[in-house]
């Protein structure tokens, strides 16, 4: 027998009508490059997405079209993000900081039809747009010199002629949103399609007290960039509850501090290199921690050290782990039944580890391809997970990249703890090899930033005739720091096995980042293909 209840789509528009309606004067705040701050509020988010529905309209823009964005954190690219959605279009975030090789076939794999960009981007367009012929208009975000785009103007006019007396275009809710492409750190890269159905069912796990806890008087900073995956899924978040949102052009710590302080924000979201570079910044102008609620943490591991600094500030750490994949959150530090038992000590491991899975994704650690299934307890092996909001299959791709019982496989190496958490030992091609057995790079790099001078840490596995692998620990040292290998060597022994210990320590000026903020594994791999470690 079927139920008897409404059909109410799922749709991301009606996230931001529940905004408008519900918190329409809840502020959306910009902090601009040129350092100057402008607000709006979700009703006005609104009427500019309903305009720029129209606007793409007037442009023969369909349903079903790929609308792209090359674009920073601003309030005007939250408005495209409903703007193309509401249009029933594929909104499509571009990640600036890819070579403009990758950009070209991305672009031209999605088969984008407009693309929005900042003006700071628009040499890289002018590169761009020869190669790629499907994209017919551009429209520039800003107004001024460089707001030439197909149009002649910045976003602020093209919608400005517009009414916004539109209605979204309607549709159902399993449709595609919004496109998002791996940033290729693992080969080429993948375009991941998430329906609106996805989308809003992964905005109803994260609001929960469980995960961000987001309330009407949240007030969220989101530092990870709106073109990396999904932007954690924030946008959305915070217009189902009608938080007030705190955007940033750039990632100077200084800006980003004055706008916790300045605008009352409470959840600040970022990748460890934001904590770090937060810390250093707080060290050096001996400022205090601005008074945020909760840090989430994600998209490589946060070191137990940053994480105990957030905690003894006050802060709710939420380490979450996921991928573009899995739209991104598949699991989160929450706290047991028994938080308020443990001690601090205890409560920093929790939240150092990657967490339990949300209601709405389910992981399980398999044996690695060609090893021997491993049953001990905290057994390590492939990590694999399926639910609500994670991939069946890649844009454009013919067959599913998942098993016939929906299990995608993560390319990361993990072990589930007796408490259930998650522990990311590794990306399975990130693992170092010697002598037949796995060094963990992230537990070494961990132990490495534990070293008040350790600005930054990573380990790569370096050939070895005899041992097949060795890891070399490259280190940004902290400035004016004169840290030695031997020294930073006998802080690391007794934290890692002996045999993990590195063979040798470089320390360079700085390490390569991939455009999410993560260091670039591949990068160091190339830059460091034919060193030879010390005999
Ligand atoms: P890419 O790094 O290729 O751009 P994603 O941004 O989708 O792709 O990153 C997903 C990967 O980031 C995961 O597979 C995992 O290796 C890593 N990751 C994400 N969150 C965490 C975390 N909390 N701890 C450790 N690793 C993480």
């Amino acid at each position: 027998m079927l139920g008897a209840m409404q059909e109410w789509d799922l749709r991301v528009t009606g996230l931001l009508d529940h905004a408008a309606r519900e918190h329409g004067s809840r502020e959306v705040v910009t902090q601009w490059a040129d350092g100057s701050r402008t607000r709006t509020d979700w009703s006005g988010i609104r009427r500019d997405a309903l305009k720029m529905v129209q606007a793409l309209r007037r442009l023969d823009i369909y349903p079903g079209d790929r609308v792209a964005t090359l674009a920073m954190n601003h309030a005007r690219h939250l408005a495209a993000w409903f703007g193309a959605t509401g249009a029933g279009c594929v909104l499509h975030t571009l990640n600036p900081r890819l070579f403009e090789e990758q950009l070209v076939w991305i672009i031209n794999h999605a088969d984008d039809r407009v693309l929005l960009y900042d003006a700071a981007f628009h040499p890289l367009v002018e590169r761009l747009l020869p190669r790629c012929p499907s994209v017919a208009r551009t429209i520039c975000f800003d107004s001024g010199a460089f707001a030439s785009g197909s149009f002649g103007g910045g976003f602020d006019d093209w919608i400005g002629r517009e009414d916004g007396e539109a209605l979204w275009t309607p549709g159902a809710e399993r449709e595609a949103c919004m496109l998002c492409y791996t940033s290729g750190t693992t080969g080429d890269p993948k375009g991941v399609l998430y329906s609106h159905r996805s989308n809003v069912l992964h905005t109803l796990a994260m609001v929960a007290p469980s995960c961000l806890d987001l309330a009407p008087r949240s007030c969220v900073l989101p530092v990870v960039p709106m073109f990396h995956a999904n932007n954690w899924g924030l946008p959305w978040a915070s217009a189902a509850v009608g938080a007030k949102m705190v955007w940033s052009q750039t990632n100077d710590p200084q800006v980003l501090c004055d706008l916790m302080r300045e605008e009352g924000v409470s959840h600040v979201a970022g990748v460890p290199t934001v904590w770090f570079a937060l810390f250093e910044h707080l060290e050096r102008t001996g400022a205090a921690m601005p008074p945020i609620r909760q840090a989430l943490s994600g998209g490589a591991a946060v070191p137990a050290s940053v994480v105990e600094r957030l905690m003894r500030a006050g802060v709710r750490v939420v380490q979450a782990w996921g991928m573009t994949e899995t739209s991104p959150i598949a699991t989160m530090t929450y706290e047991p039944a028994d938080w308020d038992e443990m001690s601090f000590e205890e409560q920093v491991a929790v939240k150092s580890f990657q967490g339990r899975p949300v209601y709405g994704s389910e992981v399980r650690v398999v044996a690695l391809e060609g090893e021997a299934a491993d049953d001990g307890p905290a057994a390590s092996g492939a990590l694999q997970v399926r639910g609500a909001w994670t991939v069946r299959r890649y844009f454009g791709a013919e067959e599913d990249c998942t098993d016939g019982e929906q299990w995608f496989d993560t390319g990361d190496v993990a072990s589930l703890l007796p408490d259930g958490s998650l522990r990311i030992t590794d990306r399975t091609k990130d693992l170092i090899k010697s002598g037949g057995e796995w060094i963990s790079s992230v537990e070494l790099e961990n132990a490495a930033v534990a070293h008040p001078d350790v600005m930054e840490a990573a380990a790569i596995g370096i050939f070895h005739p005899k041992w097949d692998e060795r890891p070399l620990l490259v280190v940004v040292r902290r400035e004016g720091s004169e840290l030695g290998e031997r020294e930073l060597l006998a802080f690391l022994a007794g934290k890692v096995a002996r045999w993990w210990l590195p063979d040798a320590i470089e320390f360079l000026a700085d390490i390569p980042h991939t455009g999410s903020g993560k260091i670039s594994k591949k990068d160091l791999r190339d830059r460091f293909r034919d060193y030879r470690l010390p005999v």
